[in-house]
């Protein structure tokens, strides 16, 4: 375990907090896939984890065939047919053929159907002229036809034998659409984590209820529930609890025995009616908390028996962000896959900051704009406000500004963490 892994007083400054990179090493080396393994169809395949590698019992294709519709012939016999070949076959797709093809004879052949024996390049039927002479066609190929053409060779997808993937892999649609084309029917991938999500606060309502002054609409709840379903995990809904320390310690001790994962949000500073941290350490173990990140601060981590806590910040931002950042590495760890690194690469800034707080990392919402000369800049969401969802949806990602660095200049180089590389959009 790194440095300082249990810091309590809300009074410290940041950079006695955990740093960014500390609080991803304790979450790595803590934790570990729990993940049992299951076998599904293929329909219901797609975003899941694999659990065991897919090799390919056959060749794909099948057999040497056509990628076009023509007329196949034996390249070797062009010379001497001068490109005149008696037509003798006929083949379409799921109808091969079992006769040797004859000397300076060619097939007529369509795209996907297997090569006849003795054929080994197919002529396009678009450059090709049929003919017929005393009651026999013929077709009239051109010439240059590199031995080959025009023909998709049995195994030149996948070659029969080979791991077409590999356990922990996150099955996309063009990774089950390789697995159908083994002719595989199913196949073995990780159980979806049980998740308990949990908002708290007193003055959280649901949609559709009421609200009175000093009331906010449960926000969260449909971020993290949308959040998590880029992820395998199955969402078990514990609604609202109130800001009150028997309440979620009860309904927190019964989830943990339940459930892999509890998420919540709120309630995880060090205020009066913030219970949680208290909670975490009655009933539990805490790992981290109070991190050295603008927003996020109170993100915590912890266990509940088998039960792995975390609990995110209230502020709709920092929920989104500590999820994006530590939540979903998380899910996807212990689910089978890999901890899941943040995709970033450099663009200008096209904002300034002059003033950062150093020893702290920050990250803006940012959105990529083109320059006049065509190339793009991160523009920075202007309000800071951590309870603002308006920043979140013009964002479509995170500009990342590391615990040095004090300000910021036009045209300076930061880091920006598309949302797509979280799996959103
Ligand atoms: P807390 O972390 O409980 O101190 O909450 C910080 C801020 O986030 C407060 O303004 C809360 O009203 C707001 N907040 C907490 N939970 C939610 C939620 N589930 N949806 C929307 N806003 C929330
Ligand atoms: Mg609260």
């Amino acid at each position: 375990m790194t440095g300082k892994p249990l810091l309590d007083d809300c009074f410290l400054h940041d950079k006695d907090r955990l740093r960014h990179d500390e609080a991803l090493s304790i979450l790595k080396e803590r934790l570990q896939s729990i993940a049992k393994t299951e076998t599904v169809r293929l329909e219901d395949a797609g975003e899941r984890i694999l659990a065991t590698a897919v090799t390919a019992p056959r060749n794909i294709p099948l057999a040497d065939n056509s990628a076009v519709d023509g007329y196949a012939f034996r390249n070797s016999d062009f010379e001497e047919a001068g490109g005149f070949f008696r037509l003798e076959q006929r083949i379409a797709a799921g109808h091969a053929s079992n006769a040797d093809l004859g000397p300076w004879a060619a097939a007529r052949i369509f795209t996907g159907a297997v090569m006849p024996p003795g054929a080994d390049t197919v002529a396009m039927q678009e450059d090709c002229e049929p003919h017929q002479q005393d009651g026999q066609d013929f077709v009239i190929v051109p010439q240059g036809l590199k031995t080959g053409a025009n023909c998709r060779k049995a195994g030149e997808d996948v070659a029969e034998g080979t791991t077409l993937l590999s356990p922990g892999q996150r099955l996309r649609p063009q990774d089950v659409a390789a697995i159908a084309s083994t002719g595989l029917a199913d196949v073995s991938v990780y159980r979806k984590l049980r998740v308990a999500l949990v908002s708290t606060g007193d003055e959280l309502r649901r949609p559709g209820d009421l609200i009175t002054l000093g009331d906010v609409y449960d926000s969260n709840h449909f971020l993290l529930r949308g959040l998590c379903a880029t992820l395998p995990v199955e969402i078990d809904d514990l609604g609202i609890l109130k800001d009150d320390a028997d309440t979620l310690e009860e309904t927190l001790a019964k989830a943990a025995a339940s459930h892999d994962v509890i998420l919540t949000t709120g309630g995880a500073s060090r205020g009066e009616e913030d219970h949680m941290l208290a909670v975490l350490d009655k009933i539990g173990t805490r790992h981290m908390w109070q991190l050295a990140i603008k927003p996020g601060r109170p993100m915590m981590f912890g266990n509940i028996g088998s039960c792995v806590v975390l609990g995110l910040p209230g502020n709709p931002v920092a929920a989104m962000v500590c999820f994006l950042l530590y939540a979903r590495p998380v899910f996807s760890l212990l689910g089978g896959g890999a901890f899941l690194e943040p995709q970033a690469f450099e663009v200008p800034a096209a904002f300034d900051v002059p003033k950062k707080k150093p020893d702290r990392r920050e990250f803006y919402r940012a959105f990529l704009q083109p320059r006049p000369d065509g190339s793009m800049a991160a523009h920075k969401f202007q309000r800071d406000g951590s309870g603002l969802i308006t920043g979140l949806r013009e964002a479509d990602g995170l500009v990342e500004i590391p615990e040095d660095v004090t300000s910021i200049r036009k045209g300076d180089m930061v880091s920006f963490l598309p949302f797509s590389g979280f799996g959103l959009r």
